[in-house]
């Protein structure tokens, strides 16, 4: 037998070879990132067996943990059994029952399930489904889509299109016709005058402006996540979603609501939508934690009312073509990572223990160089600041990584986003484990204040 590669060769590959996603590659290329080669719980194991708390839950996914025994039985059954069939021309066990059971967790009358490879092409079948219904509605022009500054919705091209994150827009052709950003909604960058009540009205009536400019017979939807994750794991504020959901439907705009983070119980519901901010929208988009990351698929979940104006004379009309739409395999994943959530009442557990991973991220602000703390359930993000003025923006930029590097050294994972770290471990973390992240990420903190001679 050929002997495998060595850590040194692996390392060699990758740089030669393996183009990572969002990321520098020179910047990668000029160090050796961590080789994973192994993971179990909520653990990642280096090569030399050092392990690792997993502090992003690999990317927001991995909700029921690493090393489930059952999932790769499952998948290993449905390999076994029958791994692929055409969703353009079967029905297959897996994919029926997986939609019949997203149908029931979606709230109202989102019922219709298109399967998708994952975030991304859920993110598109939606904005296309906007679009087919509108066209065959006789109103073409009604296609605008409202998205807002730091939301992030995929890497495909009109998912890239409406994420309001400000990185590489200069680099890629953008649909920039067709989108239309609301400014941030962060109430940390409120001014200090402003009460989190005033942000909201004004945050709404961003809104109302973008509609009364462009005319809401041009706007087609908003797309929003319930939470901006990879935008720095932004709360908006309370009363928000709803106050806009409900111009959305006055103006006949549909609402997509991205849970591809927020859903499958990291905020304690299988979506969040409806649960935690009383909104029943037109499409539900979902992804990662559907099959906790074990393997790749997303849905788009469609409302009654929607398909019905895609239908014409009885004809549904809207459909949209993936080879691996509804694979069998993933949906087995996602089945038995359901059951698993079921069983093990996870979901519970989320909504038990979130607000004490909470309490202990907001301690975090004691901390000088630590701006504001902020998330919810499982989801949490500090963000570093030096000098409110700004003055120091350049060494504030650089706090990500250094806090990551210290949390590395300590044990722990963390994803730096130039002056933040966010975290979203797997569901199942115990009280225990949420002590250890944070005790990590206080000492990890306490060791850069120091580099800038500051002290709690
Ligand atoms: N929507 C949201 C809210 C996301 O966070 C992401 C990925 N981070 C996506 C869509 C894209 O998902 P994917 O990477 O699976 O295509």
């Amino acid at each position: 037998m050929q002997n495998s590669p060595s850590p040194e060769e692996l390392h060699a590959f990758d740089r030669e070879h393996f183009l990572h996603p969002w990321h520098d590659m020179n910047a990668w290329r000029g160090y050796d990132n961590m080789l994973v080669e192994a993971a179990q719980g909520i653990y990642l194991y280096d090569e030399t067996g050092r392990k690792f708390i997993d502090g992003p839950g690999g990317m927001w996914c991995v909700q029921i943990g690493y090393g489930q025994a059952e999932m790769a039985e499952a998948i290993a059954a449905q390999v076994l059994k029958m791994p692929y069939a055409s969703p353009f021309t079967n029905v297959t066990q897996p994919g029926a029952i997986l939609a019949k059971k997203l149908a029931d967790f979606a709230p109202g009358d989102l019922n219709n399930v298109f399967f998708t490879t994952g975030g991304s092409t859920a993110v598109d079948t939606a904005l296309r489904a906007m679009q087919f219904m509108n066209n065959s509605l006789g109103r073409p022009e009604k296609k605008m889509i409202l998205a807002r500054e730091k939301g992030y919705h995929g890497s495909t091209y009109l998912a890239a299109s409406v994420s309001g994150k400000e990185r590489d827009v200069t680099k890629f052709d953008m649909e920039s016709r067709l989108v239309h950003f609301l400014p941030n909604v962060n109430p940390y960058l409120r001014p200090d005058e402003m009460s989190v009540a005033q942000w909201c009205d004004a945050k709404v009536q961003d809104l109302e402006e973008a509609i009364a400019q462009l005319g809401a017979e041009n706007i087609g939807a908003f797309i929003a996540e319930p939470i901006l994750s990879s935008g720095g794991v932004i709360v908006p504020p309370e009363g928000y979603h709803k106050r806009t959901f409900d111009i959305c439907r006055a103006h006949d705009i549909l609402y997509i609501s991205d849970e591809v983070v927020t859903g499958f119980g990291r905020l304690g519901h299988w979506f969040s939508s409806q649960a935690v901010f009383d909104i029943e929208p037109d499409i539900i988009t979902c992804a990662k934690g559907l099959t906790s990351g074990y393997l790749p698929l997303g849905a788009c979940i469609i409302s009654d009312r929607m398909m019905e104006r895609m239908t014409h004379r009885g004809e549904v009309l809207f459909s949209n073509g993936y080879t691996y739409s509804g694979h069998p395999v993933s949906c087995a994943a996602a089945l038995k990572n359901i059951e698993i959530l079921e069983r093990d009442n996870v979901l519970a557990h989320v909504r038990d223990i979130a607000p004490y991973f909470q309490e202990r991220l907001a301690r975090l602000t004691r901390y000088p160089i630590i701006g504001d703390a902020r998330g919810a359930g499982l989801i949490g993000c500090i963000e570093a600041r030096l000098s409110k003025d700004g003055s120091r923006l350049e060494d504030e930029r650089k706090i990500g990584a250094m806090i990551d590097q210290a949390c590395h050294d300590r044990g722990l994972i963390v994803r730096p986003l130039i002056n933040m770290c966010v975290f979203s471990p797997p569901l199942v973390i115990s009280r225990t484990q949420v002590n250890d992240l944070f005790d990590i990420l206080g000492q990890a903190i306490e060791t850069v204040c120091e580099k800038f001679d500051l002290t709690p």
